[in-house]
């Protein structure tokens, strides 16, 4: 039982039609799925499941199906009816856009830190809302010179692509691995490397925008020592988040009457 990984070609599809293949604890289980799993610091992605028939089924979560390799098990939300989603059915599978373009910006904004960065990586988190690398190093880093590090890089437009070696290419090339604590999948015969061209070169599942100037302002917020050998770079969106939706913002009713 394995899932055809459609976002490991297509970081921008957020859709796509696929059959269940089996439901368990661990989720439910499509053929082909545009739901990326958590892994390599990235979060899984949310959104929904669509039958034919209408029958709607929140995914909380996505994550790589311990009990079959190569599957990928959607998490449906706490206490959602499953009875519509039995193996066989076809389905519309629908990824939040939102959350896909915030985690898409920052993953491609930690490949830029590691490129300003000339330490090796030994923690990632990326999620919607803020994404943290730790550096092994015991040299302080400076805030203001990454943020502006970032904005050079994003200001450039480097494209932004993937392609596929092998194993052997990379045993030939062990300085591609930035990572202490992540290494690449091997014996799938074949290897993903993330090329930010001119800028950086490394193994990487992950999803990214197709050009740094699509990571937009994203800055800095916070740098921390989190041990002896171990600085934490966060980073954060610099632009404020949405506003409210106009009812619900007027419904708070602030007395004043009219412009
Ligand atoms: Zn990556």
């Amino acid at each position: 039982m394995t899932s055809e990984e459609l976002f490991r070609e297509d970081a921008t599809l957020l859709q796509c039609t696929a059959t269940v293949l089996a439901v368990d604890e661990a989720g439910v289980v499509l053929d082909r799925t545009v739901f990326y799993p958590l892994s390599g610091g990235q979060a899984g992605d949310t959104g929904t499941l669509t039958t034919a028939g209408g029958a709607v089924l929140a995914i909380a979560d996505t994550r790589k199906h311990k009990a079959h390799p190569g599957a990928i098990a959607h998490v449906p939300a706490a206490g959602a009816d499953l009875s519509a989603f039995t193996p066989g059915t076809t389905v519309h599978a629908q990824v939040n856009a939102a959350r896909r373009l915030a985690h898409r910006r920052f993953h491609t904004a930690t490949h830029l830190l590691c490129a300003l960065v000339p330490h090796p990586v030994d923690g990632c988190s990326i999620t919607e809302t803020y994404a943290r690398l730790d550096f092994h190093t015991a040299e302080p880093l400076d805030k203001e010179t990454l943020t502006a590090g970032i904005a050079r890089l994003v200001a450039g437009a480097h494209p932004v692509s993937h392609r596929w070696i092998s194993e052997a290419e990379l045993d030939a090339n062990p300085q591609l691995v930035r990572s202490m604590s992540v290494q690449p999948p091997r014996g799938l015969g074949r290897i993903r490397v993330l090329d930010i061209a001119g800028v950086d070169l490394q193994p990487c599942g992950g999803t990214h925008v197709g050009n740094t100037a699509e990571v937009g302002a994203v800055i800095v917020t916070k740098i921390e020592k989190k041990s002896a050998m171990t600085r934490r770079v966060v980073l954060g969106f610099a632009e404020p988040p949405p506003a409210p939706p106009r009812d619900q913002a007027s419904s708070h009713g602030t007395g004043s009457a009219g412009p």
